[in-house]
């Protein structure tokens, strides 16, 4: 009977997946992975059924069970209605960082950046990819960017943790906080906050743009890398590509309670059955499961074998290159090449260690909340046949008893009082309200809205204009 068994489930998804699902495996077993299968089913089946998220209640309740979930990848359908699967497990289980590590493999695989070893940990559920977006007009469509306090804090945390865990010498968050102040810049103060919590890692800053640039140019300067949800989507596969190893990339997505692990690439469809895939992405991703369930003693014994393997250049179709390889391999060659490795190391490239207690857990401080108070309110008009002086004269006289107008941007730019004849101007206007208290109310909101409806102004929609400790919670707009 083994000991210490982790519960997981498995899919063998579409495509390659259930070829490179049974190399991974049978590499797990021979091992002596202490593991408990749960196998599930989703993926194209599943949404020909008509389940529009690629899985079914039941798989769900498995992944809640286990908490851990090995993913092969699957096939996404083209077409309206259906969810990216991904998406709809990130945000049911609260998968809220995705950590990928991506280190060159020099001399084995080609690579530009031979020194380069970067773990890129990206916030998984929040900013623009919340999936709040509305059209507000016939000119105008917009998409909100929701960043939280606890969702950085927890990311942010998670990074200093993992890198502690890990060994890792630096973080490096990139936002872009120099344009969007509020946002960004709540990602990188909570950031700066938690770094001074981990005196031992160094910690920087980076505007996304230049952090990117240099990030191509020059990875060795690299160590984690914190970032967003967008910014991270994106620089996550330019950190892959650029170490040579897209397709021996895998990546953890990582709950408070689930955790789920995959390799970065797709289905791909095209060499799907031909037995010439290279499993490595979900093997590694397997070696992350590993360390998460506390057996890190078996993902050792398993990267080690599989680092010697490439050392040893057996390698598949896709990393094959005559100057470096000495073996072309199918998928099940290349398992069973792992197999016949398992407890020798790699003799050039370094090999891993990885702790039996490396499970990184993340607790967030409860924050004072701060006094909020209203003074004013933006509100957003449908305003297709005007001028921006012409409707500034108008909404001046609207304001009163209890507000000012402090001004009309579109398009985020000023243009009332004193915009430029050159601005661009759409349907849709922001107009500010500030109000002529040291607050407002209500009330006095709604009887502005029932002012500006009765004169017809189309309404859109409002943002109240709120200070925290007498802060505010609001920029002042391009322009000002
Ligand atoms: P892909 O990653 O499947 O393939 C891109 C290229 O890389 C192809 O040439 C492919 O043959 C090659 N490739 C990928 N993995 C390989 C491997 N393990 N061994 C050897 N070669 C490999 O990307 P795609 O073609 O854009 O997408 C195919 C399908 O996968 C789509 O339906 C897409 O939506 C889906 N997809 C799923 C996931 C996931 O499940 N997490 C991720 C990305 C794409």
């Amino acid at each position: 009977m083994k000991k210490n068994v982790a519960s997981i489930t498995v899919a063998r998804g579409d495509g390659i997946g259930p070829e490179i699902m049974d190399a991974t495996l049978r590499v797990l077993d021979a091992a002596d992975a202490r593991l408990d299968i749960e196998e599930i089913e989703v993926g194209a089946a599943v949404y020909a059924r008509g389940n529009s998220g690629g899985i079914e209640p039941s798989a769900m309740d498995s992944l809640r069970r286990t908490g851990v979930f090995l993913k092969a990848p699957i096939t996404t359908p083209q077409g309206g209605g259906m969810k990216s699967l991904n998406v709809t497990i990130r945000k049911t289980l609260g998968l809220y960082a995705n950590v990928r590590p991506c280190p060159a493999y020099a001399p084995f695989v080609a690579t530009r950046h031979p020194g380069m070893d970067v773990v890129i940990i990206r916030e998984n559920e929040e900013d623009l990819y919340a999936g709040i977006e509305h059209r507000q007009s016939d000119d105008v469509y917009q998409c909100l960017k929701l960043i939280t306090r606890p969702g950085c804090e927890r990311i942010a945390r998670y990074a200093f943790e993992y890198a502690r865990a890990y060994g890792r010498k630096k973080v490096t968050a990139f936002t872009k906080d120099n344009i969007m102040k509020m946002t960004d810049g709540l990602f990188r103060k909570v950031a700066t906050e938690v770094a001074a919590e981990y005196p031992e890692i160094e910690f920087e800053h980076w505007i996304v743009d230049i952090g990117t640039a240099k990030l191509a140019d020059d990875p060795g300067q690299f160590d984690v890398i914190l970032l967003p949800n967008l910014y991270g989507d994106i620089i996550s596969d330019v950190a892959a590509e650029i170490a040579g190893s897209v397709g021996l990339a895998g990546s953890a997505n990582i709950g408070a309670h689930c955790a789920m692990f995959e390799a970065i690439h797709g289905s791909a469809p095209l060499i799907a059955g031909k037995g010439i895939a290279n499993p490595s992405g979900l093997l590694l991703a397997a070696v992350q499961m590993l360390v998460h369930v506390g057996q890190g003693d078996v993902a050792t014994t398993v990267h080690n074998a599989w680092l010697r393997t490439i050392e040893d250049g057996v390698h598949t179709e896709d990393v094959y290159a005559a100057e470096t390889s000495q073996r072309k391999v199918g998928t099940a060659d290349f398992a069973s090449a792992v197999i016949e490795r398992l407890g020798q190391v790699p003799r050039v490239l370094k090999p891993v260690r990885y702790s039996t207690a490396t499970t990184i857990s993340v607790k967030t401080r409860p924050h004072a909340r701060q006094k909020k108070v209203q003074v004013g309110v933006d509100v957003f008009l449908d305003e297709p046949d005007t001028t921006p002086d012409r409707l500034g004269r108008e909404l001046e006289s609207l304001a009163s008893p209890d507000f000012r107008l402090d001004m009309l941007s579109n398009r985020g730019q000023k243009v009332y009082p004193g915009g430029a004849p050159e601005t661009l101007c759409v349907d849709a206007f922001r107009c500010r309200f500030v109000g002529l208290g040291e607050s407002v109310t209500t009330a006095q909101v709604l009887a502005l809205f029932a002012r500006l409806d009765a004169a017809g102004h189309p309404l859109i929609k409002s943002e109240g204009l709120f200070t925290f400790d007498g802060e505010p919670g609001y920029t002042k707009g391009q322009g000002q």
